[in-house]
This record gives C-alpha cells, sequence and structure tokens, in this order.
C-alpha cells in the first residue's frame, strides 16, 4: 500500500479506480458506441469544423505571412477531404463500434507509420501533417459536448491540476474524487468539487504518479490522504469511514423543509451556486431557496466556439422553469484569468488576474455582452431571473451597463418579445474599489453579492491560484471582514439587500459573524446548504 498526503479541500471518502489525465500526451480512450450512424456525424461535424477553422487560418496566414507560409493550411483542408483517411476513420467506427476520438487517432497513428516508412522525404514529411489535421479533429471533438475521455466506472481522477475548459467536460456522473499534483484551494477545481459534494485533494506533488493509472485507491478529502492499493485494514477503516459520513448527510437530510431561522427568530436566505443547468438538480435536491450564482461562462467553456442567443435563452428559462419561481441570479460572462477559451483569442498577459476579463471584456466586445443580455432578458419571462456583473470597479461601468441593457430592452420592445421588467440587477463586489464606493454603487442596483474568492485576492494582492500562496490566502483577514460590514451598510442604507457568493458563504465559522453583519443572503455550493441551515438554526 502507498499513502500520499496532499491538502483536503473537500472532505468525503470513496473507493475505486484511478484514472491519471495526462494533458500533454492527449489520452484517448476508446469506448464502445451503440449509435453509430450518429458517431459518424459527430465526426463529420468535427471535420466541418476543422475546415472553417483552418480557412479562417489559411485567409490570416496569407494576409500576414503571405501565400507561401499559408499554402500549409490548404493542405491540411484537403488532407480532410483525403478519401482514404476518411474511409479509414467511419470504417473504425461503423465496424468496430468505437467512439469518432479512438477511430481518428488509430487512422492518425496508422497514416503516420505509413508515411514515415517511404522512401520520398515529401511523403514522409506529410506525417507531421496528418498528426496536426488529426489533434485539430480531436480538439473539436473534445471541445463540442465530448469528454476528455468517458468514464466506463466511476472513478478517481488524478492530474497535475485541471483547469475550468477541463473539468467542463468530465462526465461528472462518475467521478469520485479529485487528486491533484498542484492547483490551490481556491481553484476551480475545489469549487467544482464543492459543488459535486465529492472529496478532492490537491498539492500532492510529484508523488502522485502516472504510473497510478488503473490502481485500486481510496480516497480520504478529510485527512487530505489517497491510499493506492489499500491494504484489508485500511480498507475497512475507510469503509466505516465512509459509513459515518453517509450517515451524517443523511440527518443533514431531515432539515429539508425547514426555516433558516436563528433560534432569536434572524432569517436568512440560503441560496445555490451552479455552473449549469444540470446542477439545478442538485441544488434542489438540497433545498435550496433560489440560485445566488450561475457561472454563465460555463456555458462559453464548454462549447468551441460563441453560444448563440437561442441556445443561452434555452438553458436560462430551462433554469428558471426548474426553479419554479424561486429567484434565480445569472452572473454575466466572467471569462479571463484562469477561465480561458480559446474562440476568444485573448491575447497572453503577464498579469492576467489583473487584466482584460469579465465586465472589462463585456464593455469591450458589446456584441457578445449584448448576445447575452438579450437572452437573459427573454429567459425572465419564464422565471425570478436576476442579472449580476462581475469585477466592478467604478461607477461609470454600471451606467454603461445600464445603457446598454436599456438598449437590449428597446430592441425586446420593438420585436414585441416579452421580458420581466421588475428584473433585478446587481453587483458583484469583489474588488477594494468598488467597496470604498459602495455608497454610490448602491444607487444604481437592486442588490450586492458579495465575491469574497475574488475580494480576498484583491485585497490582499494574493493570487488565488497560486499554490505557493495558500498559507497566506486568508478569506478571515480583518481587512476582508471590514469590506464585507462596509458594503453590508451601503446598501442596507439604501434599502436594498446583500448576498454572498463567494466560498467564504459556506464557512460554518462565519455563518454567526454574517448574521451578525446583517447579511440577508448566503449562496453556496449545494452540497453545503443543509449544513449551513443546521449551523444558522443552532445560533443563537
Ligand atoms: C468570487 O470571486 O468570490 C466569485 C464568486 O466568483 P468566481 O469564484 O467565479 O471568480
Ligand atoms: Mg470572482
Amino acid at each position: 500500500m502507498i499513502t500520499l498526503t496532499g491538502k483536503s479541500v473537500f472532505g468525503g471518502v470513496e473507493i475505486g479506480k484511478i484514472l491519471f489525465y495526462k494533458r500533454n500526451s492527449r489520452q484517448i480512450r476508446r469506448w464502445h458506441v451503440e449509435d453509430t450512424e450518429n458517431e459518424v456525424i459527430r465526426f463529420e461535424n468535427a471535420k466541418a469544423e476543422a475546415i472553417v477553422q483552418l480557412k479562417g487560418l489559411y485567409e490570416k496566414a496569407m494576409k500576414d505571412v503571405g501565400e507561401e507560409n499559408a499554402l500549409i493550411f490548404e493542405i491540411h483542408q484537403m488532407m480532410l477531404e483525403d478519401l482514404d483517411y476518411l474511409e479509414s476513420i467511419i470504417h473504425i467506427i461503423k465496424n468496430q463500434q468505437v467512439n469518432a476520438e479512438y477511430a481518428v487517432a488509430t487512422t492518425a497513428d496508422n497514416f503516420v507509420a505509413m508515411f514515415v516508412a517511404m522512401d520520398d522525404a515529401y511523403m514522409q514529411g506529410r506525417a507531421t501533417d496528418v498528426k496536426d489535421v488529426s489533434e485539430r479533429i480531436l480538439n473539436i471533438l473534445a471541445g463540442a459536448g465530448g469528454t476528455i475521455f468517458s468514464l466506463d466506472e466511476p472513478t478517481i481522477i488524478a492530474a497535475d491540476d485541471l483547469v475550468p475548459s477541463e473539468t467542463v467536460q468530465l462526465d461528472k456522473e462518475k467521478v469520485l474524487g479529485f487528486a491533484t499534483m498542484y492547483g490551490s484551494s481556491n481553484s476551480h477545481t475545489a469549487i467544482l468539487a464543492r459543488t459535486m459534494n465529492i472529496p478532492a485533494i490537491i498539492g500532492l506533488g510529484e508523488e502522485l504518479r502516472e504510473e497510478y493509472d488503473g490502481a485500486y485507491a481510496v480516497i480520504d478529502g478529510f485527512d487530505g490522504k489517497i491510499y493506492i492499493d489499500p491494504d484489508e485494514e485500511t480498507l475497512k477503516l475507510m469503509k466505516e469511514k465512509q459509513a459515518i459520513d453517509r450517515e451524517k448527510k443523511l440527518l443533514l437530510q431531515e432539515l429539508k423543509g425547514k426555516k433558516n431561522v436563528t433560534r432569536s427568530g434572524q432569517k436568512i436566505h440560503i441560496y445555490a451556486n451552479i455552473g449549469n443547468a444540470s446542477d439545478v438538480g442538485l441544488a434542489l435536491q438540497n433545498d435550496a431557496g433560489g440560485i445566488g450564482l450561475f457561472r454563465s461562462e460555463f456555458l462559453y467553456l464548454e462549447n468551441n466556439t460563441f453560444p448563440t442567443e437561442d441556445e443561452q435563452f434555452q438553458v436560462y428559462k430551462t433554469v428558471a422553469e426548474n426553479m419554479a419561481g424561486k429567484k434565480v441570479i445569472i452572473r454575466t460572462l466572467d471569462i479571463g484569468a484562469d477561465k480561458q477559451a480559446t474562440y476568444f483569442n485573448l491575447p497572453h498577459e503577464e498579469n492576467p488576474a489583473l487584466g482584460y476579463r469579465a465586465i472589462r471584456i463585456c464593455l469591450t466586445q458589446t456584441d457578445v455582452f449584448k448576445t447575452q443580455l438579450r437572452a437573459l432578458l427573454r429567459a425572465s419571462a419564464y422565471g425570478q431571473i436576476a442579472i449580476m456583473f462581475p469585477m466592478i470597479t467604478s461607477v461609470w461601468e454600471v451606467r454603461r451597463i445600464k445603457d446598454i441593457l436599456e438598449e437590449v430592452r428597446a430592441e425586446l420592445r420593438t420585436d414585441g418579445i416579452p421580458y420581466n421588467e421588475e428584473l433585478e440587477i446587481g453587483l458583484m463586489i469583489e474588488t477594494p474599489a468598488a467597496v470604498m464606493i459602495s455608497r454610490e454603487l448602491a444607487k444604481e442596483v437592486d442588490f450586492f453579492s458579495v465575491g469574497t474568492n475574488d475580494l480576498t485576492q484583491y485585497t490582499l494582492a494574493i493570487d488565488r491560484q497560486n499554490p505557493k500562496l495558500d498559507d497566506f490566502y486568508d478569506p478571515h483577514h480583518p481587512a476582508v471582514l471590514a469590506m464585507i460590514q462596509m458594503v453590508a451598510d451601503s446598501i442596507h442604507a439604501e434599502g436594498k439587500w446583500i448576498g454572498i457568493c463567494g466560498e467564504l458563504g459556506a464557512d460554518l465559522e462565519m455563518t454567526e459573524t454574517f448574521l451578525k453583519m446583517g447579511i440577508d443572503e448566503l449562496s453556496v455550493s449545494p452540497a453545503m446548504i443543509l449544513s449551513v441551515r443546521k449551523k444558522v438554526r443552532e445560533t443563537e
């Protein structure tokens, strides 16, 4: 048995096989598909998308570097029309009843081997091109609702670290837990583990080796330990620990339907943080009073091109309808920094957390922003949607947002499309600047929601993604708490309300403090709702 120790970011005990995700050498898994016709269509669509991309690259290269250098993209397009190549892929899918990824990768390997074996230097050179075009298709297949790997059985995912564009592709039903070599407690992998209510350990370092791929293991998120090939005694102990944890979770279920009220009668709303429409099930199962933060950027990360107005409208409408009249606060696109979607073509930045992100992108690329606002306003006719805006620093930004929102409303009125005239708008308080001018900001909107993850980062000047700084990253810092009190006072002075949607909202050590501050709503990962309710009910 091998025992590895890291840092726990979410508790729980799970037992299963490890699957090691290797980023640089793409891992192509083979899985069985029943509907091979559909799988061929999946491949054809990816191929069509690859041709569009290559055409774009060809035109760009013609302008930037001239015809000679642009030619390669034309050759790649031709390769994607090569009958031998295409027939091989389709034949593998149909004959072996397997996924398109496997068929593309196998065909690429076969063709590369064939070209390399030829005498002709020109033909040998084509091997690289086959690899290149095949890689492009594999990327598209992975982005277009595909998965990093299809999991046949529940699995513990091990990796160096996972970025949001990778976690969105996971087959979440089958993930037992996360174990990563690096990563920080405030990363989105940690947030995802909390949403999914599964154990997660980060910072296992180089000891977490690729060779453990396929090994049987126990992940103990409480103690931050992973046991590879556990001995009988450990297995027995861990099974007991798992049973006790499950029992506790069952007991929490008894709090369903109960009010979020302190012993002295103070009430607070407890809402859920979600990343996509399918998380609504978790929110409802855990008795969420509403959705306090829908991170809409995950919709963009799941796609390999901008989601259209209609696609977004359908998602927002579904969430609003499923929440059946309960409040659903949707945050507009918060892309940039650690959340990167390649098709945005964001430039490399020295300081991405201080860079071109969130509302700054929306106020610059107003067509992208307006598409999202139209979808949100249209969906507001189907439930109690509220919109909030991330990373605000200035009053002019809010006025500009309101002007754009008004333009969109006017367009919808002209088109005779219904929307909720009473729709609430709010601001995320994530920067010290927003705190300092919170009295001014409070006059502009209906509510505030404190994003403590970023507020801590920007107040303490500590990169939330840097694992070396985990010990310095302290959301309990008096400066952060004073800021929360200040914004609560500002918004209450205007007779409006305030929530907290950062991870600190679920910190049970802080519940009493937040109640004293007069916070009106806490939005937490679905798995934490009943624990926070318990804490509120035990508080004087
Ligand atoms: C926050 O910053 O606290 C927040 C809720 O937003 P995110 O974690 O998505 O940046
Ligand atoms: Mg934030």
